[in-house]
């Protein structure tokens, strides 16, 4: 049986902060805000795959006023997630995400953060496709004050 998920994810840009997509430390003057590593691409996955079992949503799960995720590594909690599919007898077949940010641009990242990822979801490199887009000056992405990430996931239970 085949099931579906899609994940979206928005996060503030400011000064001082890291900017983590796909667990990959992008070079950047703005970064995420958030809680925790505010990884907008590996919370916007974790969504999907939740998404795709019906079990609720990556806040209902990692609470952002719970201190265990204060400035959690986001691929921790993908992998969580992870072990809760394999629990239900999914795994995944293929992701794609669409990360979009004004800059910087992401190409020089992107094969990095899809190994990062396809070790998480446990699938290899060619299943895990990640796009990069800019706002093109339009909007809260376009005028560089935010990264937003769509995502879908197809598990399969085997
Ligand atoms: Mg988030």
């Amino acid at each position: 049986m085949y099931r579906i998920g899609i994940g979206h994810d928005t996060h503030r840009l400011a000064e001082g902060r890291p900017l983590v997509l796909g667990g990959v430390r992008v070079e950047s003057e703005r970064g995420a805000e958030g809680h925790s590593d505010a990884d907008a691409l590996a919370h916007a996955l974790t969504d999907a795959v939740l998404g795709a079992m019906c079990e609720g949503d990556i806040g209902q799960h990692f609470p952002d006023h719970d201190p265990r995720w204060k400035d959690a590594d986001s691929l921790q909690l993908l992998a969580r997630v992870m072990w809760l599919a394999s629990e239900r007898g999914y795994r995944v077949v293929n992701a794609d995400a669409t990360v979009m940010i004004e800059r910087p641009r992401l190409r020089p990242y992107v094969e990095e953060m899809r190994g990062r990822l396809a070790e998480v979801l446990g699938v290899g490199v060619d299943c895990v496709s990640v796009k990069a887009k800019s706002g093109e000056g339009l909007d809260a992405v376009g005028e560089w004050r935010a990264v937003t990430v769509q995502a879908v996931v197809l598990l399969v239970r085997v």
